[in-house]
């Protein structure tokens, strides 16, 4: 019997690192909910209960709900897109979402082009799908438009089907980075002239520090990108609500192939999500969400500094947005050597290898700011600091 049997670590690997008591956890990627108005929200999910319960509670059609479509036309605006109920499809977030277009649009066998380091979900999503996964060519701005063309000629040639790459070009889990609006550019010439569709996986895309964003490849050519959107990162992970907005001939693929995946999306978070929106919008728990995570950042920045400095063997850029800041061991160490040292220092963090598809980026590691109390940060960077610039065990 044929089985998915690889079972390298997703999503659960940081917890190897934590060991409970009194540990500073760098590894997790969760928001900061202290952000939400709670008692709005319990508000505005009582009343749906008690005046919508039969409609709320109830199963519904695999289509994003009407009345949420303005609201993910407002989150999808300030990136320059727009979408509409043709070209919509309800997940249950963004995993859902990579799910959906490994098992809805793929066929089994072919290669996703992925570029890397990437989010580790991605890649087990597709590899559960049976795709093959293949790094996308990067150079120091990112992904590489000439290099990719040679690579999808590369690959078709040995005979592969290449068709889709895969993408988290705004403030990038877990680098940080964000690809250029020229980089975009060049990106979706070489897939028109490829025909690859490319799926952008937006979750942090709002959340830049300054608030100003940077225009979606969706908006710049809707009908070679498949967007992937989530309210996890703007509201909150535990509705469990994200959408699909993808040309309009591959929808009907996508829908069909959630309604397989859960039935139907939850009705009661879509109306939740759109009931918020209609009455608060989006503008000021954006706005707190982005002062919050600026704050610590430059908290967890300020500490690297001073701890680390610049000439030693780490190194890192000050993220301008997102949950993440990527440090680099210059001489190449594989940072799963600091980690016993740093649960030994009671802090944690994710490998670089992680975010690898076969292991790379091992010289790399993952600091999420988003969650930690600030007034832990500090101490949490000077534990790591302890654990990084301790001898190398062989
Ligand atoms: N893509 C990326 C890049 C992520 O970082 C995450 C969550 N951390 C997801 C997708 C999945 O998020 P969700 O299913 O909650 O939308």
């Amino acid at each position: 019997m044929a089985m998915w049997t690889d079972l390298r670590p997703t999503v659960e690997m940081p917890r190897l690192f934590e060991r409970g008591g009194d540990v500073i956890s760098f590894a997790g990627g969760l928001p900061d909910l202290d952000v939400l108005p709670l008692e709005t929200i319990s508000g505005q999910l009582s009343r749906l209960v008690r005046l919508g319960g039969k409609l709320a509670l109830q199963y519904t059609t695999p289509h994003v709900a009407k009345a949420l479509i303005p609201a993910i036309n407002d989150l999808m605006g300030r990136e320059g897109s727009a979408t509409t109920a043709d070209h919509l499809v309800p997940t249950q977030g963004s995993q859902m979402g990579l799910m959906a277009v490994g098992l809805g649009i793929a066929t089994p066998g072919e290669t996703v082009l992925v570029q890397t380091p990437a989010y580790p979900g991605a890649a087990a999503a597709f590899r559960i799908a049976g795709l093959a996964l293949h790094p996308a060519p990067e150079d120091a701005d990112g992904l590489a438009p000439a290099a990719l063309r040679e690579t999808v000629l590369r690959l078709r040639a040995d005979g592969r089907t290449v068709r889709l790459l895969y993408c988290n070009p705004t403030f990038q889990n877990p680098t940080g980075a964000t690809l250029s609006v020229a980089r975009r550019r060049e990106l979706l010439a070489v897939a028109r002239e490829l025909d690859l569709l490319i799926i952008e996986d937006n979750p942090y895309g709002l959340l830049s520090f300054d608030g100003g964003t940077t225009t979606a490849l969706h908006a710049l050519d809707p009908e070679r990108v498949i967007y992937l959107g989530t309210f996890s990162k703007v509201f909150a992970p535990g509705l469990r609500c994200g959408w699909i907005a993808a040309p309009e001939q591959l929808a009907p693929h996508l829908r069909r192939t959630t309604e397989v995946m859960s039935l139907s999306p939850s009705a009661l978070a879509q109306a939740a999500l759109a009931a918020f929106h209609t009455r608060a919008g989006w503008g000021d728990l954006l706005a707190a969400y982005r002062a919050s995570y600026q704050e610590r950042c430059a908290l967890m920045a300020d500490a690297l500094d001073a701890e680390l400095g610049t000439d030693g063997p780490w190194q890192w850029e000050r993220p301008r947005g997102g949950f993440y800041i990527w440090l680099r061991h210059r001489e190449g160490v594989d940072t799963v050597r600091f980690a016993e040292a740093a649960a030994e220092h009671g802090v944690s963090y994710v490998p670089g290898s992680h975010f690898g598809l076969d292991g790379e980026h091992a010289d790399g590691l993952r600091l999420c700011f988003s969650n930690v109390p600030r007034k832990r940060i500090a101490e949490g960077v000077s534990r790591l600091a302890a654990a990084l610039t301790a001898p190398v065990p062989s």
